[in-house]
């Protein structure tokens, strides 16, 4: 055989690799199949524009073409006639920790078309925040995840649950915990100021660590102070910590809570639009439905009778004249605020101490003790639950009206305060399961409140700008291929009060970064979800 000079051989191969670059340049020209390619689809882009027919070709994890029609050939083509595909659903509240470590394919959230879920709202977060996110990066999921910090728990950190203002020292210690937490990756701080120890921190306190955050540029999240009597209070102190936080700041789950107190959704929007109309950047997120869900502890006590260890929580129900203060306030709380003025609108979703509890509302639970079914035999039931350690609590307390006029303010988006359940156990809240497909079904479908491309678009594109989320939220090539397929005339939700435990329906296919995670009615092998970092992570990844 004859052999070429060498310098013959690289010229031919030079030839040869500029071929091949150029056939790649060429509009429309690929050297490799697609992995994937979904044909034929009705592609709702995340923007909020109307759906336009097309198909979308996916390489690893990432969306490397969208055309009219994608005919070259792919390792797997999904014909998606008559259905739409739109970005994966962003959920921008969740307390997916309980759950994702003994159920990482986080059925109830995939099988409603969420791909991402964010940790760490309400003031609560594990910390060191780097480590959590370290053990689920070591946790193979079907979705993605990242965290905020909470402010409570830097706050129980460093001053424990006592009523009173940081120190300056103390200050700068929450200072640098909200520092580190923002390089490991959070995307910004989250209050509950409703909740201990929250609740026992002055305002520019909160102002304080919230900079912090901003200045790495994340946001501050807040489930407020007050939901009810003070919401109008609460909605001014959310925009004022990120208005001289200077950072964006958040309503989560927006509502409002308690009979005397609906329709004042006016008002709290009016402040957000004038928040926004000087500059403020003020947002709001909130779940479809008119019950809420918290411990019964912190919906039904006054905070003061929750300061401090469980032995003084104790102690003052033991004390006759602190327990009479506390039942007068439970009472007041269960007439006109998250107890829904009937001792049925309380349900127990779960109570470690007695599994056979869960499903049983505050009226059942005085039966079984000997009580009325009065407020005042619910506000003994209560203190009682609280003895013996406490339940999680599901609140009917919120008006339809109230939540259709937040829904569509076009600042909301949606994200469901769920969790990861155990399929069965207990009786949570049915927003772990339904959130999403009930916006879709009931908001979109039936009540024509959101167009189809608005819901979505709260649903993607908004959260993904919310956290900062550049290459998610919006079908485009060049984005992580974080995808859902559904049927717009059968998608629903079927998780109700009664049976949680359900699945959401008419969702076809879902795509994490690239590979599918859930298919016509199975979750998949695949693991792909991968933890997100936020903007101040270093160094970057
Ligand atoms: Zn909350």
């Amino acid at each position: 055989m004859k052999l070429p000079p060498a310098g013959r051989v690289r010229g031919v191969l030079a030839a040869m690799s500029l071929v091949m670059v150029l056939v790649q340049l060429l509009p429309g020209a690929q050297t490799a199949p697609y992995d994937l390619v979904i044909r034929n689809a009705r592609i709702l882009d995340g923007t909020g524009s109307p759906w336009f027919r097309g198909a979308i070709g996916i390489r690893g994890d990432v969306i490397t073409r969208i055309a009219p029609a994608i005919e070259e050939p792919a390792t797997e083509t999904i014909d998606a006639r008559g259905q739409v595909v739109a970005p994966g659903f962003i959920d921008i509240h969740t307390h997916a920790r309980r759950g994702i470590f003994e159920v990482p394919t986080a059925d109830n959230y995939v099988r409603q078309g969420v791909t991402t879920v964010i940790e760490g709202p309400d003031g609560s977060s594990p910390l060191p925040l780097g480590a959590f996110l370290a053990k689920l990066a070591a946790t193979p999921r079907s979705v993605n995840i990242g965290s905020f910090v909470g402010q409570g728990s830097i706050r129980e950190t460093v001053i424990g649950p006592a009523n009173r203002a940081a120190t300056v020292d103390e200050r700068a210690k929450m200072r640098a915990i909200v520092e580190q937490a923002m390089k490991d990756g959070a995307f910004g701080l989250s209050t509950g100021l409703f909740y201990v120890p929250g609740t026992f921190t002055p305002t520019d306190e909160v102002i304080d660590l919230a900079a912090v955050a901003g200045r790495f540029g994340g946001i501050h999240i807040s489930h407020m102070r007050d939901e009810a009597s003070r919401v109008l209070d609460s909605v001014e102190e959310t925009i004022a910590i990120g208005e001289n936080g200077h950072l964006p700041t958040q309503v989560t789950h927006h509502k409002i809570i308690g009979r005397p107190n609906w329709g004042r959704s006016v008002e709290t929007l009016k402040l957000v639009d004038a928040a926004r109309a000087r500059g403020v950047d003020a947002t709001i997120d909130q779940y479809p439905y008119t019950a809420s869900s918290t411990s019964i502890q912190s919906a039904l006590l006054p905070a003061w009778a929750l300061e401090g260890s469980r032995a003084e929580q104790l102690s003052r129900l033991t004390d006759p004249s602190s327990r009479a203060k506390i039942r007068a306030e439970t009472i007041r709380l269960i007439t006109t605020e998250r107890g829904g003025g009937d001792p049925r609108n309380v349900a127990l979703a779960s109570c470690q101490w007695d599994q056979t509890l869960a499903g049983k509302n505050l009226a059942d639970v005085a039966a079984l003790r000997g009580l009325p079914a009065t407020v005042e035999g619910a506000a003994d039931a209560t203190l009682w639950i609280v003895e013996r350690g406490g339940c999680q609590g599901i609140f009917h307390a919120i008006d339809e009206t109230d939540l259709e006029r937040i829904l569509r303010h076009p600042a909301t988006m949606i994200a469901s305060d769920g969790e990861v359940p155990i399929f069965g156990r207990a009786s949570p809240h049915p927003r772990s399961y339904g959130t999403f497909a009930r916006v879709l079904a009931v908001y979109v479908r039936e009540r024509n409140t959101l167009t189809l491309a608005d819901a979505v678009r709260r649903m993607s594109a908004f959260p993904a700008q919310r956290l900062g989320l550049h290459d998610r939220g919006v079908l485009r090539p060049g984005m992580k291929a974080d995808l859902v397929i559904f049927e717009p005339d059968r998608v629903r939700d079927t998780a109700t009060f009664e049976r949680p435990h359900q699945y959401a329906e008419g969702f076809t296919i879902v795509i994490t970064n690239g590979t599918i995670v859930y298919r016509d009615g199975q979750m998949t092998a695949a693991r792909p979800g991968v933890v997100l970092y936020g903007p101040g992570i270093n160094p970057p990844r």
